[in-house]
């Protein structure tokens, strides 16, 4: 690793650092040093991407693009290298890390379509001899704004679409897993694309309120927790900025009776503890209908107790560690709290050590049953391999259940009964449906949704949603009188 750096208008400077240490999740060794990030740094990035946006707003789209086509490919030649500089800085798995990266390559992949997702729309003679049209036009300077749980995917949710329109960008990852988009931004780099199209700003909250503040940054992308994600879009929105906020989560999934029992509890197993628990869509409650809880209670608890925990750079890992030592605390000091509220421990991974690991943050998987509906953890987002049950008689209890919850990120049902999937489809008040699906993670040309405190905004992330935010519609009207030329 080296330490963390801004790359501004094409060339690489040295970022503001503070004196905390950023540490592997999996071992504790030290990788860098956080960076602080200041208003200056921000201030010289976006007057760099102010710069270049007039150039790279006139480059043709099928000129654009070849940039992106070149990205893809370098992304593809560094896959592996990538994929562990994520297991290093996040504590993913390999097989977690190299999913994120292929879910973040796909979103290049459409980005080239931009020659026909950009295309607007027109109608001859909407009256005798006038013509009418709507074309796309790069907005100007983009900022964005990403969590430390997906360190490479969630920016390539709005980079390659932002420059692809013909926007120019400052991107601030997150300040706890700096060192994958380092790497990634250097591929960037390698493509020839014109200084100051994309430039990077490392920090936490002073980067983002000045870019929240810059009257030059037209348009806002942030994922992250839900408090953020508030405060961002009211700031923003107050600015003037066209904002964009996916925030927090806490997912549920339905285990009707009739669902079969080992792949519902595989991939509901997957859903809760993949990612240690730190992904927006992991399933963090299970409500059983009827006689489903018998087995899926059994069968849940044998699947979290088996899980391999361990560093994500050994093949064996099934699950490897939350972030920080304060993660792991404060989801050991939530699932205190849900005991003392009297659920029950049914697996308890609190105490797990993994061998010759001592300074890791690891946990076990742990399931918690009948969490009482009055419980703080019943609404609160864990982002740890928690698994809480609860126990209910019907479908339509479910479903209320869920439409009581303040966030609205994604629910999941499992059954083989087709009325009852459509049923849950037709009526789940939140923004991402599983069925017999356990992480519903929309494909890089779908939008990726998110309801209620889970998002804020109207065009959400990926496909033609990001399209319609990285562009401003201009509408021409338009006659051309035969015998007008004579008159000049
Ligand atoms: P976070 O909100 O702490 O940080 C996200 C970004 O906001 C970071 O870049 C950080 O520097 C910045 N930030 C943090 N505090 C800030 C403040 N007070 N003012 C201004 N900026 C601030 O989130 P995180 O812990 O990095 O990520 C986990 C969260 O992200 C979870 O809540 C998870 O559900 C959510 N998430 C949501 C989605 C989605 O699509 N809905 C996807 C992934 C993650």
């Amino acid at each position: 690793m080296t330490e963390v750096q801004n790359y501004i208008e094409g060339r690489w400077l040295p970022s503001t650092l503070s004196n905390t240490e950023l540490c592997n999740p999996s071992t504790g060794e030290l990788l860098g040093h956080l960076a602080a990030g200041t208003e200056e740094e921000v201030a010289e990035a976006v007057r760099a991407a102010s710069a270049a946006f007039p150039g790279w707003a006139a480059t043709p789209a099928p000129d654009r693009i070849q940039f992106l086509f070149r990205f893809k490919q370098l992304l593809e030649d560094h896959f592996e290298e990538i994929a562990r500089l994520v297991i290093i800085e996040n504590g993913k798995t390999l097989g977690e890390a190299k999913g994120e990266l292929r879910r973040g390559i796909e979103n290049v992949e459409v980005a080239c379509g931009i020659p026909i997702l950009m295309q607007g729309y027109s109608l001859d003679d909407i009256a005798r001899g006038i013509d009418e049209f709507m074309t796309r036009e790069s907005l100007g300077v983009v900022g964005i704004i990403t969590p430390f749980n997906f360190p490479v995917m969630i920016p390539l949710w709005f980079l390659p679409y932002a420059i692809a329109c013909g926007n120019t960008v400052v991107i601030k990852p997150s300040e706890r897993v700096p060192f994958s988009m380092l790497r990634v931004m250097k591929l960037l780099e390698e493509t020839g694309l014109p200084a100051g199209v994309v430039n990077l700003v490392n920090g936490g909250k002073p980067v983002v309120d000045a870019l929240l503040d810059h009257p030059l940054v037209r348009a806002i992308s942030f994922v992250g927790s839900t408090p953020v994600a508030k405060y961002i879009y009211s700031r923003g929105s107050a600015n003037g900025k066209r904002v964009q906020c996916q925030g927090g989560a806490k997912n549920h999934v339905v285990v009707l009776p009739d669902a079969d029992v080992d792949t519902t509890t595989r991939i509901i197993a997957d859903s809760a503890f993949g990612c240690a628990g730190q992904r927006c869509l992991a399933v963090s409650v299970t409500l059983t209908v009827g006689k489903a809880r018998d087995w899926f209670t059994d069968s849940i608890s044998t699947a979290a107790a088996s899980l391999r925990v361990g560093d994500g750079l050994n093949p064996e890992t099934q699950m490897g560690p939350v972030i920080t030592s304060a993660s792991r605390d404060r989801v050991r000091s939530l699932i205190e709290k849900g005991v003392q509220d009297g659920a029950k421990p049914v697996v308890d991974g609190r105490q797990l050590q993994v061998k010759g690991h001592d300074q890791g943050n690891f946990l076990g998987a742990s399931i918690l049953d009948g969490v009482p509906a009055t419980s703080e953890l019943a609404d609160t987002e864990i982002f740890g391999p928690v698994l809480s049950l609860v126990h209910l008689n019907t479908v339509e209890e479910a479903i209320e259940l869920i439409a009581r919850s303040p966030y609205g990120n994604a629910a999941s049902i499992f059954t083989s009964s087709g009325a009852a999937a459509r049923q849950f489809r037709k009526s789940v008040s939140t923004g991402n449906v599983g069925i017999n699906i356990g992480v519903a993670a929309p494909m890089a040309y779908f939008p990726f949704s998110g309801w209620k405190s889970s998002f804020f905004g109207v065009m959400h992330a990926q496909g033609r949603d990001a399209i319609e935010f990285y562009t401003d519609k201009k509408v021409t009207i338009e006659r051309w009188p035969k015998n007008w030329s004579r008159q000049f």
